[in-house]
């Protein structure tokens, strides 16, 4: 770490460890990925709670996500002293864990993207891939080197970057970050353009959903310096802005956004993945080309018949499907993605 202590470490539940951090790493936040915890949570809860289980488990998905440490707190003894947990000596453990595991503890800590879904979803995808029962350490760590030399990656394996909007702060986002990073901002931008905003007396912001009359976020615009809070903490939190400050930006004619918003980690120039977007450009062209061909075929073949016809429209439906229930950060992706949270 050369001399730098990193400003959030991931860990499973573990006394130890805790300890550990505490003492060694005094200014470095101890989160517990929620995973783990989640993971866990059949074993200690199912025998107790019997058929309350699902509605257990349902309470406490949400209070994983609870924004603020008033409503965890309350909602947390609400949980309790409903499922008759007081004495449990889980019940007991998590609590004391809480600031290391709720959101609403660590939302303003930088943990890089490394406890969403898709990453779960992929690390777990790679490991069953690679791991078996009969899997020695040797092999392991061979098949963790070929993961992650990237410069072997297949021309198909290129991650095209579509450009989905006709924003040029997309346009420009696209040509500075990594694929996975761009995939992130771009649903980011993407949401953005359902939000609304009503300027404050103090030139601050008050952003919403259009559809949802709760749930305001207070979007804090500093000029000087272009600076921008949103009460969320998402950029904190990933590293990547919120769509409650590109809509801001948006407001106040921004066609880029201010350097400051692209980490470092984030940015192509900095990530081992080979630079060329454009040939990406080309191949993503090609690949439409390609589509759009075996597209037209297929509707000249299926029309031919009724039952032609059926038979595509039943499998395309199911294609559409799987492709939407598929994780939206692959592998490739989850390789750019740098492995440690120790520095923004
Ligand atoms: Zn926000």
């Amino acid at each position: 770490m050369r001399g730098r202590c990193p400003q959030t470490i991931l860990t499973d539940i573990d006394s130890g460890l805790r300890e550990a951090i505490a003492r060694e790493l005094p200014n470095t936040k101890h989160v517990v990925c929620i995973w783990h915890i989640l993971s866990k949570l059949s074993s200690w809860f199912s025998l107790p709670l019997g058929s309350q289980y699902a509605d257990f488990k349902a309470d406490f998905n949400m209070l994983c996500h609870l924004e603020s440490v008033e409503d965890f707190e309350h909602q947390w003894n609400l949980l309790v002293a409903r499922f008759g947990l007081v004495s449990d000596k889980h019940i007991a453990l998590l609590f004391s864990y809480r600031a290391s595991w709720a959101v609403s503890y660590i939302r303003s800590y930088f943990v890089a993207r490394m406890l969403t879904a898709e990453f779960s979803q992929s690390l777990d995808s790679f490991l069953k891939r690679i791991l078996s029962a009969q899997t020695c350490l040797q092999v392991f760590f061979e098949q963790v080197g070929i993961a992650t030399n990237l410069q072997s990656q297949t021309r198909e394996e290129v991650h095209y970057m579509h450009i989905k909007t006709c924003m040029p702060i997309e346009e420009h986002a696209r040509s500075i970050l990594t694929p996975y990073a761009f995939n992130v901002l771009q649903h980011e931008i993407m949401l953005s353009m359902q939000y609304a905003t009503t300027e404050m007396a103090n030139g601050s912001y008050l952003v919403r959903h259009y559809r949802k009359m709760d749930g305001e976020f207070l979007v804090i615009w500093i000029p000087d310096n272009e600076q921008i809070h949103c009460s969320c903490k998402e950029f904190e939190h990933s590293g990547t802005l919120c769509r409650h400050s590109l809509r801001v930006l948006a407001v106040k004619n921004y066609f880029e956004l201010p350097e400051r918003y692209f980490l470092h980690r984030w940015r192509l120039e900095s990530s081992l993945v080979p630079m060329g977007v454009e040939n990406a450009q080309i191949s993503s062209e090609e690949c439409a080309q390609a589509f759009h061909s075996v597209a037209a075929t297929l509707l000249t073949e299926s029309l031919i018949s009724k039952e032609r016809f059926d038979y595509v429209h039943r499998e395309l439906a199911g294609l559409l499907e799987h492709v939407r229930n598929m994780p939206v950060v692959d592998e490739f992706a989850l390789n750019i993605a740098p492995n440690n949270v120790s520095e923004s």
